[in-house]
């Protein structure tokens, strides 16, 4: 297929190589440079909510994710000590269930989805100039192991490199980047099949997820409010301390857990939006534009929803910049203020899991005993607004 018009894609996440999909089904010739010299994300699963899966049916991609995924179950909340404290199944949050898969799934589907040449792993960009109406934009690239740096042209540039965008910390030299949000997570996947009760327990301070994937094994995350930075030796050791307690199989699930396949974050996000998600002919999108903290499970699904109205407002952009940056500055009229208060939400959402004071969580347990079961729907559809999203149609 002949393209006549160029992307480069700064970062091979789920956000890049997304937009990478939608560009090229939009014929555009979107090339993804990534740093790292695998794509192989170890040790988590990722929810996709309907609203995530309605973006992916619009780039052609809806069924095979939903042949790889686990339906969303069971729902319920516990203690530590195991007593619920409140059950439901799936329609209980809402009509469309969200689905869960192993994260090197879903950067295997979207991989799989472009040409072999299409993701040039090893690549770091190194500078972006976001060129203007009669430039073109650049970066400067540095391959692994080579001292010599070397110049790119494109129409448009994509930067989907994280949290920690290079690019937006060059773009937007005056934004504070993102903020602890006050707890560390680590997660892991069960390297074989184990029976669990899908649940989330919310203990003081702390949180554990349990999820099973298509294929029985269980994706676990769990959270524990920390200082900014703590690091242990013994990670497992202290996973073990923490949650080995808990109820079962916890005790069990750590025993095992090989620390090769744990992952442990601190949770970030940028409190301090950004003005705009355009400069020049520069778009940023996914956690490079808005990061969030996982607590509604929606960074991943924002960044494929970005990708897909990126690629849809570019769709009758030739290469002139008289087209290209109103269709970004469309960009950013479509996606700012949802994105922004998803990452608010979220932020709310998760104050509450950071409670440490035994008055305060006694007070929240015994209220979701009593009245969980008519507060979970109630509360559900306050995220109605982010999961009845629609992709473009044309
Ligand atoms: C504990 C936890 C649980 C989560 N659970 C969920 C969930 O269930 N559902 C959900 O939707 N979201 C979830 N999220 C959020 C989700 O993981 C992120 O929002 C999403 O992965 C962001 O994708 P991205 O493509 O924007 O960035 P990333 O995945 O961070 O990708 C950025 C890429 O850019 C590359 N890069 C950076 N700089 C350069 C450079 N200079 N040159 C070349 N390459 C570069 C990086 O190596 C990286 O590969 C969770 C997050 C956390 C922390």
């Amino acid at each position: 297929m002949a393209h006549d018009r160029t992307a480069i894609v700064v970062g091979a996440g789920i956000g890049g190589l997304t937009a990478a999909v939608a560009l090229r089904r939009r014929r555009w010739d979107a090339t993804v440079l990534e740093r790292a010299t695998s794509l192989e994300p170890v040790g988590a699963g990722i929810a996709l909510a309907p609203n995530a899966v309605r973006a992916l049916e619009s780039i052609g991609l809806g069924d095979p994710v939903l042949d790889l995924a686990a339906l969303q179950g069971p729902v319920g909340l516990r203690r530590p000590d195991g007593r619920w404290l409140v059950r439901g199944d799936a329609s209980m949050v809402g009509p469309e269930p969200t689905v869960l898969l192993h994260r090197s799934q879903l950067v295997d589907l979207l991989r799989g989805a472009l040409d072999d040449g299409a993701v040039r792993l090893g690549v770091t960009v190194t500078r972006v100039d976001p060129g203007g109406p009669s430039e073109r934009a650049t970066v400067r690239v540095r391959a692994r192991d080579d001292s010599e740096e070397a110049g790119l042209a494109a129409d448009v540039v994509v930067a989907a490199d994280g949290i920690d965008s290079p690019v937006r910390t060059a773009l937007f030299p005056g934004q504070p980047g993102p903020v602890y949000a006050g707890a560390t997570a680590w997660r892991f996947v069960t390297p074989e099949p184990v029976a669990v009760e899908p649940a989330e327990t919310w203990g003081r301070g702390s949180v554990v997820g349990l999820t099973p994937l298509a294929d029985g094994r269980v994706y676990c995350y769990l959270t524990a409010t920390l200082p900014e930075g703590t690091r242990f030796r013994d990670e497992v050791g202290e996973l073990q301390r923490r949650f080995g307690h808990w109820h079962p199989p916890l005790r069990a699930l750590l025993g095992d857990l090989d620390p090769a396949t744990l992952l442990h974050h601190d949770l970030r996000w940028l409190k301090e939006p950004l003005p705009r998600y355009d400069v020049g002919r520069v778009a940023l999108l996914g956690d490079a534009a808005h990061a969030m903290t996982p607590h509604l499970g929606q960074g991943g699904a924002q960044a494929i929803e970005d990708a897909v109205v990126l690629a849809a407002n570019l769709r009758a952009a030739p290469g002139s910049a008289a087209v290209i940056g109103p269709a970004l500055a469309a960009y950013t009229a479509a996606r700012k203020g949802r994105t922004q208060g998803v990452a608010r939400m979220s932020a709310q959402v998760g104050a509450a899991t950071t409670w440490r004071s035994p008055l305060l969580v006694g007070a929240r347990d015994l209220g979701m005993r009593a009245v969980g079961r008519w507060v979970l729907p109630r509360a559900a559809r306050r995220l109605d607004w982010i999961l009845d999203w629609q992709p473009p149609v044309a």
